[in-house]
């Protein structure tokens, strides 16, 4: 047994990769598929069961469009998995242009089975407790699953965790919240099937909503005094008692490809200022949300026609969360490069989606038809740590730009940018930041990416 001598006691070395990428979700799985079809020895460390983080586990669906003219997809990747998708039926486009919507579920083994198909390996239900870290390299992770503690060791280390937890566990300057801690809400999603649909829209209708309406994608929404066409539903149960008024400060459904009869709701939105870093904070936000859950889900058969022989059918593994820590990286994508649409030669994802900070009505400049900014692939690399790249929500961004390059499609590029740069490297026994981002940009291009 070979043995790391980095603690007092003795930990097993188990194994030694090209590449590791811990967290294998949203943005971590992509990084996986992309690493390993260069051929790098590539590991995903998940501390969860299935690959896809808060767009599998977190029941977050379905992805948001770019909001730039046809949807383009920065990640190649991410066309493909939508493709697989629709062949089957658990993917669709909607009339309004957004062909992300995907069935949960289904995601779960088309990322398993096409990362495995790449020549990837994977370990699940396995958690990092602190890497190893040496001039400014780390050398292996510390984990911990029911072998108890062991090591595993890389050349590169991806950090899709969503939190950079490895990241800041190795020294990366990161940031939270706004100056004012003010951190984004946390949502418990959750599912209700065997709805009638048909009876739901109709009733959508005769309320007066006139969008979200493209049968069998449905979409509706009511958030307290923003004239959408729920709220006097949700007004008369606040007032015969059935409802907290909580329940209606953000609610919003959609319909899941593949899944009839089923509404997946982007909501409880769990009130207060809840840190998702603080365990006790997260433990409140399962469990009020489990209650707000329920709450809703007794108000929705008693006042939503096509209910009545509904179930709440999955309450999500994840908490949703939508921004935590973010590092200071060698680029920090700032409010100003939104406000200023600007571009880079290293771009890695463009995007037309606002700054979207949930809770507050703000418009900051509106992007117009035919504008959108960039992300350079700069936003993912540490300054301090020279073997590792961080992807998905926690890249190097301000609180302003961070709510702008969360959404699905664009955590998928960076995974993409991140899985290509690393097997670069391996490739060219040098490290990430010896990678020109133009480079990865046009591997990213030449597997088919509209950057
Ligand atoms: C409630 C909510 C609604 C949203 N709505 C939309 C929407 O409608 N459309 C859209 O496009 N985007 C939406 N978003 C944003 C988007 O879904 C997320 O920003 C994105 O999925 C984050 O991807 P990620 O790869 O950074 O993190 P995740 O997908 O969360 O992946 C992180 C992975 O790392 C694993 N992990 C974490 N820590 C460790 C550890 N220490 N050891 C091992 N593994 C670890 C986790 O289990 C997980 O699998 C929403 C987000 C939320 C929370």
């Amino acid at each position: 047994m070979e043995e790391l001598n980095f603690l007092k006691e003795k930990i097993e070395l188990k194994a030694k990769y090209d590449v590791i990428v811990i967290g294998g979700g949203t943005a971590g799985s992509i990084a996986g598929i992309a690493a390993a079809r260069l051929g790098a020895k590539t590991l995903i460390i998940e501390k969860e069961g299935a690959l896809g983080g808060t767009s599998t586990l977190g029941l977050v669906t379905p992805m948001m469009p770019v909001k730039m003219k046809g949807n383009p997809d920065s990640s190649a990747i991410n066309k493909e998995l939508k493709k697989i998708l629709y062949k089957k039926g658990y993917g669709a486009a909607d009339q309004q242009g957004n062909d992300g919507w995907f069935n949960p579920e289904m995601l779960k083994f088309t990322l398993e089975e096409t990362y495995l198909a790449a020549g990837g390996r994977l370990l699940y239900d396995t958690s990092l407790i602190k890497p190893i870290v040496k001039d400014n390299q780390i050398k292996a992770l510390l984990v911990h699953n029911k072998e108890g503690i062991t090591a595993y060791q890389a050349d590169i280390f991806i950090d899709g965790t969503g939190d950079a937890d490895l990241a800041y566990l190795a020294g990366v300057p990161c940031q939270r919240g706004k100056e004012e801690a003010k951190y984004q809400a946390l949502s418990l999603r959750f599912q209700i099937s065997n709805i009638d649909l048909k009876k739901f829209a109709n009733f959508l209708i005769e309320q007066g909503q006139d969008w979200g309406l493209d049968y069998p994608l449905l979409e509706t929404a009511m958030v307290w005094g923003q004239g959408f066409a729920l709220e006097n539903i949700f007004q008369k149960a606040l007032t015969a008692g059935d409802i907290d008024f909580e329940d209606g400060k953000y609610f919003q459904a959609f319909s899941v490809p593949g899944m009839p009869g089923t509404i997946s709701f982007n909501c409880p939105e769990i009130p207060g200022e809840k840190d998702s870093l603080n365990p006790t904070d997260l433990t409140y936000a399962r469990i009020k949300g489990r209650e707000m859950m329920q709450r809703l889900y007794k108000f929705f058969k008693k006042y939503f026609p096509g209910f009545s022989d509904s179930y709440l059918a999955t309450q999500a593994e994840l908490v949703g969360v939508r921004e935590s820590r973010r590092i200071v990286g060698q680029y920090l994508l700032d409010k100003a490069d939104y406000l200023e649409r600007r571009k880079f030669a290293d771009a890695i994802a463009s995007s037309g989606y606002p700054i979207d900070i949930h809770g507050e009505q703000l418009e900051i400049k509106a992007l117009q038809p035919g504008e959108y900014y960039q992300i350079p692939f700069r936003t993912l690399l540490p300054k301090n740590i020279t073997n590792l790249l961080v992807i998905g929500r926690a890249i190097s961004t301000t609180f302003n730009a961070q709510s702008a390059i969360r959404i699905q499609p664009i955590c998928r590029a960076t995974g993409e940018a991140a899985g290509i740069a690393a097997a670069f490297a391996i490739a060219r026994k040098k490290s990430p930041q010896q990678i020109k981002g133009r480079e990865v940009k046009e591997k990213m291009l030449s597997w088919g990416a509209d950057i």
